[in-house]
């Protein structure tokens, strides 16, 4: 007998930091009542704890399916949007239409122009939890549900390099090296002000055969960019990350034609349509999902559009639990031409041990959690951390 969607809930977490992500707060950074700060280099609000919200979707005979979907900032937002909209309509449906299930869901509000943002947050929490679902009740491992892992470990590039000096900076990512990591992604939001000269450094305190990237956070004018990355180029970097705002798709297809450098970006895209905007403009060479804004139905069109246009994948990896981040290490199993998937230590080393499923990332290689579904589960040390809505 078929089984059917129940009930679906969502639980708040938030888990605090010692440092914000990002690195501690600078003069100028102070973080306000509610625990957001304010970038001051790319005029953008992050939180000072860990906050994400999981999804949880019971069938009528009882089985569990865990998503989990961006809750960095607001999460009550999605939260509401998933209980009061969504979960009625979700009711009775067989997690086997998932991604028929994506599409009614998406349908509901697009024509009042919801294309983005927490509301398909919201679809990727639920999505990503249908997707367990229907590993579990086929006892399969999503990546099979998928069409089938290329590789049993995924390939980690280190985010990040938190350390206020630049010998602190290049002290840190030589740990990482003796560690098996040799690629590493530099913050600019972080040393907007010498990204030339700590590449320039990098490059020669690292050696030749590690891989580099800037993420610049969406924060120059195409004209600035171009410039910047001339300036680069001696440092043969693997990627420029985000040059020009978001919304800015000529300037960013200006700025692909001009670099030598590969352009990467899609972090906060939604959906297949954002990216094949970009695709069309010859504007990226590689596309950068994140499992918590998409889910894993719109990560996967996404990265098979992807695909047609020869762009390379390297998925992106925020704040959460490491529900979806589970998923993705199953999405990014499945995709041929993919690099690397991001790794965030100072999130992923501590939050996944409030998960059970064996997810780790070591010696410069993520591995795929085994069992049915997307593998990881909440522990029981991870309700401690829920918030009331
Ligand atoms: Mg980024």
């Amino acid at each position: 007998m078929r089984d059917t969607v129940a009930s679906i809930e969502t639980f708040i977490i938030n888990i605090p930091r010692d440092v914000p992500y990002l690195g501690a707060a600078r003069s100028g950074e102070e973080a306000n009542q509610f625990g957001y700060l304010v970038r001051k280099d790319n005029r953008t609000l992050y939180p000072t704890t860990d906050k994400s919200v999981i999804v949880k979707v019971t069938t009528a005979q009882g089985r569990v399916g865990w998503g989990e979907t961006y809750g960095i900032c607001a999460p009550r937002v999605v939260c509401v949007l998933i209980e009061e909209l969504l979960a009625p309509i979700v009711a009775g449906r067989d997690p086997f239409d998932v991604q028929v299930i994506w599409e009614d869901l998406y349908d509901l509000m697009r024509v009042r122009g919801y294309h983005s943002g927490f509301y398909l947050d919201a679809l990727a929490g639920i999505d990503i939890a249908l997707w367990d679902l229907c590993g579990k009740i086929a006892d399969q491992p999503l990546h099979k549900l998928l069409g089938g892992a290329r590789r049993d470990t995924v390939p980690a590039y280190v985010s990040g390099l938190p350390k206020p000096t630049l010998p602190d900076r290049i002290a840190l990512a030589k740990e990482w090296m003796a560690k098996g990591f040799n690629a590493f992604k530099i913050h600019a939001v972080m040393s907007a002000d010498s990204i030339v000269a700590d590449f320039e450094a990098l490059r020669a305190e690292l050696g030749p055969d590690v891989d580099l990237m800037v993420d610049l956070h969406w924060m120059f004018t195409p004209a600035e960019a171009i410039s910047l990355i001339r300036a680069l180029e001696p440092y043969r970097l693997a990627l420029v990350e985000a040059p020009c705002k978001p919304e800015d798709v000529q300037g960013l297809a200006q700025i692909a034609r001009a670099s030598s450098i590969p352009i990467a970006a899609g972090e906060e895209w939604r959906t297949v349509f954002d990216a094949r905007a970009r695709l069309e403009l010859g504007a990226v060479s590689i596309l950068q999902p994140e499992m918590g804004h998409k889910g894993v139905t719109q990560f996967m069109r996404m990265a098979r559009l992807g695909e047609a246009y020869h762009a390379r994948i390297m998925p992106h990896a925020t704040i959460g639990t490491g529900i979806f981040m589970a998923a993705s290490l199953h999405a990014a199993a499945t995709i041929q031409n993919l690099p690397y998937h991001e790794y965030q230590p100072s999130i992923f080393d501590r939050n996944t041990k409030l998960l059970k499923g064996g997810m780790t990332c070591d010696k410069g290689q993520f591995t795929v959690p085994q069992g049915p579904g997307h593998g990881v589960e909440p522990d029981d040390s991870i309700w401690q951390y829920v918030v009331d809505q």
